[in-house]
């Protein structure tokens, strides 16, 4: 990953570039320096993204340990807040690793879309980007409760042609199928953004799964700890409308057994009295102070990860 990372150029900090609006968030390169400069972490390349950017696993805690917590980030590229926490959460963990437990971070799911935001941000232009490069949304093609859906009809939402027919998704899940054949993955966390939102599964159909009670335990232990956040069953959230087929946490639940959460960090820079933010897709997700406010929501979850909570 250090070595990978050298290769690429060596660009100003967004924090300190001569962007228009300076963000406290790291770039490809620092990002990629980051995590490979963690003590006690081992690091893996588990596959290539569309565009052939590599994809990594970055495991933390005792090599052998039988307990595995997953925490994935980044499947929507323009959710910063989310990779930051990922990489605050893993940077606390390492520090202070448990004996009888390991976790498994996926820092960045979708390298190519979050290229492209970091091109925007340098480049002035104001941009969403949710998809891959084949235009397919991570979130939509994992195999549980998978529906293809494609083309104008699904929009932001496409499914792609199959499940797991994206390279970016079809890493995470054979690395974490290999991962289950000796160990058990009984806690799983995706950070994304928006919304101050804990959510449990179902995302893909309306009934509730059997650990429900346990998925509400953590998530309402988790909202104690957040502060003002909302605990939801995604199909619940719109009735009727709003199912979500082929998510992530559907299947973590659905193949792992693992109490499954969902985050959406932070509601961005929206309800703070900077108007030119509302108009700004980048600052409607991320919050202008990155860093800080990630540090903030991994202590709030580490606990989670780390299977006390
Ligand atoms: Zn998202």
């Amino acid at each position: 990953m250090r070595s990978f990372a050298e290769s690429l150029p060596a660009l100003e900090p967004l924090s300190r570039s001569t962007l228009r609006t300076p963000v406290d968030y790291r770039g490809y390169r620092e990002l990629l320096e980051s995590w490979s400069s963690l003590e006690n972490a081992r690091v893996q390349r588990i596959g290539r993204s569309v565009l052939g950017e590599p994809l990594w696993m970055v495991e933390v805690g005792a090599p052998k340990a039988t307990k595995v917590s997953a925490v994935i980030a980044g499947i929507h590229p323009i959710e910063w807040i989310g990779i930051e926490t990922a990489f605050s959460l893993a940077r606390s963990i390492s520090k202070n690793p448990s004996d009888d437990r390991r976790v498994c971070f996926f820092p960045l799911t979708n390298p190519d879309g979050f290229r492209k935001v970091e091109a925007n941000l340098r480049d002035g232009k104001r941009r969403w980007v949710r998809s891959n490069e084949n235009g397919v949304d991570l979130n939509r093609n994992w195999p549980t409760h998978f529906r293809a859906s494609t083309g104008l009809l699904a929009g932001h939402n496409a499914s792609g042609p199959s499940a797991c027919s994206e390279p970016e998704v079809s890493a995470i899940v054979s690395t974490l199928d290999r991962v289950a054949v000796d160990a058990s993955i009984d806690i799983a966390l995706s950070l994304h953004s928006i919304g101050n939102m804990i959510l449990m599964p179902w995302g893909g159909i309306w009934k509730s799964p059997h650990a429900r009670e346990e998925h509400l335990r953590v998530a309402n232990k988790l909202k104690m700890r957040l502060g003002n956040y909302t605990v939801r069953q995604v199909s619940h959230w719109f009735p009727g409308i709003s199912f979500a087929h082929g998510m992530e946490i559907d299947h973590l639940h659905q193949a792992y057994d693992a109490t499954s959460i969902l985050i959406e960090c932070t509601r961005g820079e929206v309800g703070t009295l900077r108007p030119s933010a509302y108009i700004d897709p980048f600052r409607i997700f991320n919050p202008q102070n990155g860093r800080e406010r990630a540090a903030t929501i991994a202590a709030a979850l580490e606990p989670f990860v780390r299977g006390a909570l």
